[in-house]
């Protein structure tokens, strides 16, 4: 209501303005001519100069010529139209250049900024187009990342899909061409074919999970599970790896239980991911340290690993997809760059954050996860 108000006033007081202009400028003009009036009067009477006789005689004898007070109203107009001239003059250059400014962004030109010298309406509409602007060209960048995204994910995921694939088709086609030499070499090659094939289907898994996540198209089933308990039995099953990798693995769980509303099966692959890596990558480092705590209402969960730290230039992107230290790129025990990228999905997917550190001590990836207040 009060905005319709104001909406009307605004129309009216636009309506009237010129009328205001004029009105304004003949005041103005008839103030002028008088002041005019008396001191050219006053000089006629006292002063003992001639050009001034001589231009008041002058006055006077156009006055005569145009049979009386009509050349008062011609001068008065005169005033007029100039005071309006001056009052009118900002706003026509502000809507000029307005206009030409608009017309240049519509041209395509969206880095144009609206400068007017002006604190009107004229201000408020250009003030108005900017911010448009502002947000097309936002939007435009923000399109242009996603497409950038896409093509990148296109180039990652055909790269990654090939060299599994290249190996496959390259030692299937020396079994088919009956090039090796023995039932021994036979079964070597069928054995490689087969963990090629394994690693491609293991990342078309991860590919697959990952976009369903990233289109929220996942659902979550979510119970109650507790933290300590369920990282117990994590770090129990992958004893195994533990020892095989001559890694020991430390725990230190908080006395309470750590209950939160969370889908087991993938917070488990999550707490994987991030031990696998742990193991991967950190197995130099001798022991991984497995920690929990209670934080007012979040559980707060540290893996800690001790072998080369991860560049400073790489953690910005670690969790990206396909994103891989340069390093851990060119040796075989790497994944597809997808883990890190799928278990901070994961995370967010349960509406708690993951972030890493890491320097010549050690390389700690803390997860947070929101307590089930029961
Ligand atoms: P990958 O499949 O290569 O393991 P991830 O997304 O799991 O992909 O990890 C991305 C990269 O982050 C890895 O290639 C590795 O270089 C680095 N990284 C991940 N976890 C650790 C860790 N615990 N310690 C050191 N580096 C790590």
């Amino acid at each position: 209501m009060k905005n319709k108000i104001n909406a009307n006033l605004s129309i009216l007081i636009n309506m009237f303005m010129p009328i205001i202009y004029l009105f304004f400028s003949c005041s103005l003009a008839a103030g002028l001519l008088y002041v005019l009036y008396i001191t050219a009067d006053n000089l006629y009477r006292t002063s003992r100069y001639d050009f001034i006789t001589y231009s008041v005689g002058y006055f006077m004898y156009l006055k005569r010529l145009l049979h009386g007070d009509l050349i008062y109203v011609i001068i008065f107009t005169i005033i007029s139209l100039c005071i309006y001239a001056a009052i009118s003059y900002k706003k026509s250059k502000n809507m000029i250049s307005l206009i030409e400014n608009v017309e240049e962004m519509a041209n395509g030109n969206l880095n144009n900024v609206i400068d007017l010298d002006d604190s009107g309406n004229i201000k408020k509409l250009a003030n108005n187009i900017n911010d448009i602007v502002t947000q097309l060209r936002n939007i435009t960048i923000e399109e242009r990342k996603a497409q950038q995204t896409k093509t990148d994910l296109i180039t990652n995921v055909s790269h990654d899909l090939r060299t599994p694939l290249t190996s496959i088709i390259g030692y299937l086609s020396i079994i088919e061409d009956d090039k090796y030499k023995d039932e021994v070499q036979l079964r070597y090659y069928t054995n490689i074919a087969y963990e090629k094939a394994q690693t491609l289907n293991l990342l078309i898994n991860d590919l697959f999970d990952l976009t369903k996540m990233q289109n929220h198209t996942m659902t979550l089933n979510t119970i109650q599970i507790d933290l300590v308990e369920l990282l117990g039995q994590i770090t129990a099953q992958s004893e195994y790896i533990f020892k095989n990798e001559n890694v020991e693995c430390r725990t230190k769980f908080s006395d309470d239980k750590l209950i939160v509303q969370a889908d087991a099966i993938k917070l488990v692959r999550a707490f994987e991911n991030l031990i696998t890596n742990a193991i991967k990558y950190g197995k130099d480092g001798r022991y991984i340290d497995i920690t929990t705590e209670k934080i007012d209402d979040m559980a707060i969960i540290k893996i800690i690993n001790y072998g080369e730290p991860i560049p400073a230039i790489d953690l910005p992107h670690i969790f990206d997809r396909f994103y891989r230290v340069e390093k851990s790129r060119n040796r075989n025990d790497g994944g597809s760059g997808l883990g890190l990228a799928i278990t901070k999905n994961i995370i967010e997917l349960h509406e708690g954050n993951i972030s890493v550190s890491s320097d010549y001590d050690c390389t700690i990836f803390e997860v947070q996860l929101k307590l089930d207040s029961i």
